[in-house]
């Protein structure tokens, strides 16, 4: 096949290297194996950003577990934690299990923690949260995810399962757009707002 331009020239900045995401996801899955080894829990993959950080997770967790995702629709960032809808739901009951609930990122909180409190009221024996990137900077209400991969600043990334109108999610790494592909939209902060509101 022709070498034709990469998506790579789409990124300004590579924010996490895929040599860093290996060594955070070793940590993580260390801290999950030590806690929840032993108790067949329910992974709950939140759709679509978790998908590519919940393939790489679970393949480093050797111990009795079961996969299952979740799709949710939140409405934009004044989102307030009632206002999250199930799109798709999971397919067992969680009664009495223990959950991990995985996401690409935390941002304003709204969706791990309405998700988190869904599974707690269907009566799991607990609900911990994982999320592969944080920006502490964002957040809208009080939550912290139980197992945080790593810190990163207020900049809207993509990559590694993260999109932008649909794009980039499949990139291994995660990075920052170039900004001139924003303003070729001509509305970055209702695309973004789209973004949000159509797939939390
Ligand atoms: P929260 O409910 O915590 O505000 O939103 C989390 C969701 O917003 C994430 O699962 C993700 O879908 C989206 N999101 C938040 N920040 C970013 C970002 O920097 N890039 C992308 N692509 N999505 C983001
Ligand atoms: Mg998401």
């Amino acid at each position: 096949m022709a070498s034709g331009p990469s998506l790579r020239d789409d990124i300004s900045d590579v924010i996490v290297t895929e040599e860093q995401l290996d060594a955070v996801l070793d940590r993580l899955a260390a801290s999950i194996t030590a806690d929840l080894a032993g108790c067949d829990p329910v992974l709950v993959g939140v759709l679509t950003g978790a998908f590519m950080f919940m393939a790489d997770l679970v393949r480093r967790l050797d111990f009795p577990l079961q996969i299952e995702f979740m799709r949710a629709r939140s409405y934009g960032e004044d989102t307030r934690a009632g206002e999250l809808t199930i799109v798709m739901d999971l397919s067992c009951e969680i009664a009495g299990r223990h959950v991990l609930l995985v996401d690409d990122i935390l941002d304003s909180g709204h969706t791990l923690a309405a998700l988190a409190r869904i599974l707690q009221q269907r009566g799991a024996a607990s609900v911990r949260t994982c999320c592969l990137l944080d920006k502490p900077a964002r957040r809208a209400v009080a939550f912290e995810a139980d197992y945080v991969g790593v810190r990163i600043p207020d900049r809207f990334v993509v990559g590694y399962g993260l999109d932008y109108a649909h794009h980039h999610r499949h990139l291994p790494f995660v990075g920052v757009l170039r900004p001139e592909l924003y303003r070729d939209q001509h509305q970055e902060s209702s695309q973004r707002h789209e973004v949000r509101s159509s797939d939390a």
